[in-house]
């Protein structure tokens, strides 16, 4: 179902991570990491056609982040040039890419942000298009299930789930973010240090239900690490292993059901050391699942 030896098939070109923007340069961390732990076979992907955009956001806002036309083009929070435009096209193209090689080979992951906060009107949060909507308007005839763990809630995809007939959002937080459920879309806020992780474990099971519920034809799972117990945003608080226990659960739900799923690695905010760390954990939790090897039936490298 994987690549050579295993490895998960992960889409990552440099352009991803322009270096004077830290929030994705740690983009560059992460690939570099996976790629000597030979964890992933990487595939560079053509960004996308502007025009495959088309539809997505309101076309004004489309054009403005295009084009550079402030102060839309940089409402999103990181400062607009070619090269952040560039980075978010050849993100989204990964996007794309990886959602077909998921139809090959059952996993793929994107080495990229998944951009949840962006709405339809325009970007949002450090996020300038929505890339897990994206899936969804590339491929209307299907249904796509967004499970978002990162420790915001994603308000964006829900604005979109809520006119995009074939857009399913469950989102698993501890910073609500204005994710609040709604049509098509499913919001619980998890504090694990105060709720304890059986709770975290049980909205994962009500989103096993969902996906039962909705039989969704791609699943795309928001690994964020920022919802780690180190990360200064965290809220939900979880532990490398109760991390490294939410991807094992997650990868499960997609390959018991023989369901394609696509993972981006989105929010972290600790040492980039540190988040591609729990980056890999989560590619070792996909490869524990798709080859059933002892290699990845615990985290390795915890960050201390
Ligand atoms: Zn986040």
């Amino acid at each position: 179902m994987t690549g050579d030896a295993g490895r998960i098939p992960a889409f990552y070109r440099p352009e991803y991570a322009p270096e004077e923007v830290p929030l994705l340069a740690r983009l560059e961390t992460t690939a570099r990491k996976l790629e000597r732990l030979r964890l992933v076979d990487l595939h560079a992907p053509p960004p996308i056609d502007p025009s495959r955009l088309a539809g997505l956001h309101d076309e004004a806002y489309l054009q403005a982040f295009l084009a550079g036309t402030e102060p839309m083009a940089s409402r999103q929070g990181i400062p607009w040039s070619p090269r952040v435009r560039d980075a978010t096209l050849a993100m989204l193209g990964g996007q794309i890419a990886a959602a077909d090689a998921a139809q090959r080979h059952g996993i793929a992951m994107n080495i990229a942000r998944g951009f949840h906060h962006a709405v339809p009107a325009c970007g949002s949060g450090y996020c300038p298009l929505n890339g897990l909507a994206l899936l969804a308007h590339a491929a209307p005839e299907k249904r796509v299930m967004v499970i978002d763990c990162d420790e915001h809630g994603g308000n964006g995809t829900e604005e979109f789930a809520a006119r995009m007939p074939n857009l399913y959002n469950v989102s698993i937080f501890g910073t609500r973010f204005g994710c609040r459920g709604g049509t098509r879309s499913w919001a619980t806020q998890v504090r694990v240090r105060e709720h304890g992780f059986q709770r975290y474990l049980d909205a994962l099971d009500e989103a096993q239900g969902l996906i039962d519920a909705h039989r969704p034809d791609l699943l795309v799972y928001q690994a964020g690490a920022d919802c780690h117990e180190d990360d200064p945003k965290s809220q939900v608080g979880l532990s490398t292993a109760q991390m490294f226990a939410r991807d094992l659960v997650v990868f499960r739900m997609a390959r018991a059901r023989g369901i394609p799923i696509v993972f981006v690695v989105a929010g972290g905010y600790q040492q980039a050391q540190h988040v591609a760390r729990l980056n890999a954990n989560t590619v070792r939790a996909a490869r524990h699942v798709w080859r059933g090897a002892a290699d990845g039936a615990t985290p390795g490298n915890a960050p201390s």
